[in-house]
């Protein structure tokens, strides 16, 4: 959702921050007599704003999230956790069933 407010103050906004659903950058548009601050993203209709060093932060997070998750099953997959080796009645054993 866009949002009105002074060209100095909208223009402020796009050098420092970034779509707080999206990410994406923003722009600034100039209709109805009034400046709006809008995501570039056609298909997001988000509000708000998170600074660009934060969704820099949070996607540096996600990502080494996401190398994490993917040794994880890996390491399942290719049987590296000793879980995985034991059968269906050895692990049900060990969870005391
Ligand atoms: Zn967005």
């Amino acid at each position: 959702m866009a949002q009105t407010m002074s060209v100095d103050f909208a223009e402020a906004t796009i050098n420092q921050y970034v779509c707080a659903r999206c990410w994406s950058r923003l722009h600034v548009t100039y209709h109805d007599h009034q400046y709006w601050v809008e995501c570039t993203n056609l298909n997001c209709n988000g509000e708000g704003y998170v600074t660009k060093g934060y969704a820099e932060k949070s996607r540096a997070q996600s990502y080494y999230d996401l190398m994490d998750a993917r040794q994880n099953l890996r390491d399942i997959i290719q049987g590296a956790n000793p879980v995985s080796k034991l059968s269906e009645a050895q692990i049900m054993k060990e969870l005391g069933f």
